[in-house]
């Protein structure tokens, strides 16, 4: 074992051998709350703790890959896999393929993400809307997803338009055997409270409970957490919460920091810890992180100090447009790369919105630096990736709506859309799936021979693949790779494709989807399932991709994405009113989650932080002027140096320096020989 506790400072190692009773670690940015967690499970492994009843919780697929990895460095390979680290979501989807029958949905449930949800709820607006009623099917989305995160499953009022759409979209749901991501931790908490015998297993089995970032949970993750740590025998929870109330910036999700800042009275006589050393950021960087948030009300305050001595000055260059800005940061990462002698994967650009990302990327394009992005339009968004997991998902469960109705005509088979849409009808009206209704007598009558054949044909291929599928010891990858392959989707994606190229391309989005199933299966024995379930979750999805196709390089990264990572030189870009504060947050009252957000981009920087904004920004279809962020004003003056960069373009290169970059670029080379 190579982990060592002497590497912990002393309220960190309190902290990390604390075994017993509700533990709060409640400490700023970096102060190693995360690498406490971690120390904590392999000091638990190392007092003789089973690994299979630890739990560590946490909110993205990303985090939870980080803190096995560094377990894995810490205990022993085999021992660390046993640890459950998972995020919540993962969590209930293992917890529901258990006992969701008790709840009266079949064992094969399928996972709704965002575009088949959309789907759904327009074609239910659709049918529900009376003539001249609108309402967009967004909002409709964030309304039912804002009404499950408070725990109801029905709406208040069935009487108005969003009521009933609430109202048909779960009976949906329910009828195609699917659930969306607020179902999963909906479905699970009532899975707990409604059954003890399923409650007490889950109980049981994990003795001991830890949450990173908890300032991000909200009410249903709470009792989550609540009923797993109770401990029916009588002793207090065994839950180990770490986090930080001013890094909470999902408050638009419904997480409430009320969770951790009232922890006490959720979880009685909690041992309290505070961290106060920061190991991440130079004092300049933390400084200017503790100015600006000091501007919030309502938080607990913090005294946060580094060792790590000032450091350069925080720079705030301002640029005449997002064009500039994004190639001001490409060219200088290019060039201390060299100069400083550093790895592309020594710099992050963090931005407030996904769309700030474009510019960026073809900046670096042009340059050829490589990059990695997460967020944005992912490789799963990609027309044959769905497809083809539309195929398994049907396989699986062709009771699927939105998978079906995917690729009931990719190829044609024959089934013309108006038998589609009457099979449609008939499945609402008879509460059944779309598959189901392709099967009744009702509509068998009524289209051609032709068309019957056509369904029987599609109908008993499904059947085949479900049955062959579920087999017991059958070979699901080869099985999985036939399927598209005799499905004739191949040839129909060559024949959809414009140029050779992006048939080619296409073709190994396919294969890449085959193959990720071939991996998968290496490590896991849930099967197909299992890995359209993890297909499913995943919420950084692109990056894997990306991490594979070109290794690695600048992280361009949301700020939402950014929390708990750290990187030694970041760009903060465009600080300016209506993007950082974003426009909404004025409307809806958000502002200090906005500064919140800031605070985490600023505390990512462990050497040196940029920040940029611009005067004007290619913003809603045209180029607007824009003013800079208010935040600034909040910032130290003292510890920030300001560069207009029109001014420094426009100067000379004056000789000293061009000397000096030679001479910086030579040394480098001479190092790397
Ligand atoms: P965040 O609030 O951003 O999630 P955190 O509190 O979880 O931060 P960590 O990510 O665990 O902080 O730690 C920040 C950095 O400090 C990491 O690089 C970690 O390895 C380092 N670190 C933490 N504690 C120590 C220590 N006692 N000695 C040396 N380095 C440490
Ligand atoms: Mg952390």
């Amino acid at each position: 074992m190579s982990f060592r506790l002497f590497d912990l400072n002393d309220p960190q190692r309190h902290a990390a051998t604390t075994l017993e009773g509700p533990l709060l670690i409640l400490a700023g940015a970096g102060t190693g709350k995360t690498r406490v967690i971690t120390v904590r499970i392999a000091y638990m492994l190392a007092q003789g703790v089973a690994p299979e009843s630890i739990l560590a919780l946490t909110f993205t697929n990303k985090a939870a890959t980080e803190m096995r990895e560094r377990l894995a460095g810490m205990v022993d390979k085999e021992v660390a896999k046993r640890v459950t680290m998972s995020t919540f979501h993962s969590l209930c989807v293992r917890i529901l393929r258990t006992d969701i029958e008790k709840l009266g949905y079949k064992k094969n449930f399928t996972i709704y993400d965002e575009g088949d949800q959309n789907g759904l709820i327009k074609k239910i607006i659709t049918k529900t809307a009376a003539i001249g009623e609108k309402l967009e099917p967004n909002l409709a989305k964030s309304l039912i997803s804002k009404a499950k995160n408070n725990g109801w499953n029905a709406p208040q009022d069935e009487k108005t338009l969003i009521g009933s759409v609430f109202a048909r979209y779960q009976v949906e749901l329910k009828a195609l055997n699917a659930v969306d991501f607020d179902d999963l931790l909906l479905l699970t908490v009532k899975l707990l409270s409604e059954h003890p015998d399923v409650r007490q297993r889950w109980q049981r089995r994990y003795r001991y409970l830890m949450v990173d970032e908890f300032q991000d949970t909200n009410r249903l993750q709470l009792e989550m957490v609540g009923y797993l740590a109770k401990n029916e025998e009588g002793s207090p929870p065994n839950v180990a919460v770490v986090g930080d109330d001013d890094q909470s910036i999902y408050g638009w999700r419904g997480a409430e920091v009320s969770n951790i800042l009232e922890f006490e009275q959720h979880f009685p006589n909690p041992t309290v810890i505070k961290l106060e050393q920061n190991y991440r950021s130079t004092n300049a960087i933390l400084n200017t992180a503790n100015a600006l948030i000091k501007n919030n009300p309502r938080r607990r305050p913090k005294k946060l100090w580094s060792g790590k001595g000032e450091g350069d000055k925080i720079r705030l260059v301002q640029a005449p447009n997002d064009r500039e800005e994004a190639e001001f940061i490409a060219n200088e990462i290019q060039r201390r790369k060299v100069e400083e002698v550093l790895e592309f994967e020594h710099f992050a650009v963090l931005f407030r919105m996904n769309a700030q990302s474009r510019l960026l990327e073809e900046a670096f394009r042009e340059r050829q630096i490589p990059y990695k992005i997460v967020g944005g339009k992912s490789f799963f968004d990609r027309r044959e990736v769905k497809d083809v997991l539309a195929y398994a998902a049907c396989a699986l469960n062709a009771d699927d709506d939105v998978s079906l109705l995917r690729i009931i005509n990719t190829p044609p088979r024959g089934i013309s859309a108006a038998v589609v849409e009457r099979a449609l009808d008939l499945s609402i009206r008879h509460k059944c799936s779309l598959f189901q209704g392709l099967q009744l007598p009702e509509l068998q009558r009524t289209v051609t021979p032709k068309a019957a054949a056509a369904i029987a044909a599609f109908v008993s291929q499904m059947d085949h693949w479900e049955t062959k599928l579920n087999e017991p010891l059958v070979d699901q990858v080869a099985l999985f790779r036939s399927l598209i392959a005799e499905s004739g989707y191949y040839e129909d994606l060559r024949r959809s494709c414009k140029t050779p190229d992006e048939a080619h391309k296409r073709e190994s989005g396919v294969r890449d989807v085959i193959e990720g199933f071939g991996r998968f299966s290496e490590n896991s024995t849930d099967g197909l399932r299992g890995y359209l379930d993890s297909m499913a979750l995943r919420q950084e999805k692109e990056e894997d991709e990306k991490d594979k196709e070109q290794g690695s390089g600048v992280m361009l990264i949301t700020l939402h994405a950014s929390k708990g990572l750290e990187f030694p030189h970041c760009y903060l870009v465009g600080l300016e009113e209506g993007i950082l504060p974003h426009d909404r947050s004025k409307v809806e009252g958000t502002l200090d989650e906005e500064r919140r957000l800031l605070y985490v981009g600023i505390t990512r920087a462990q050497k040196t932080l940029t920040m940029t904004y611009c005067f004007n920004r290619f913003r809603f279809g045209g180029v607007v002027p824009c003013n800079p962020s208010s935040f600034i004003k909040e910032l130290d003056p003292a510890l920030l140096e300001r560069i207009d960069l029109q001014k420094m373009l426009s100067a000379p290169v004056e000789a000293p320096v061009v000397k000096s970059r030679f001479a910086a670029m030579r040394a480098a080379v001479e190092r790397v020989k």
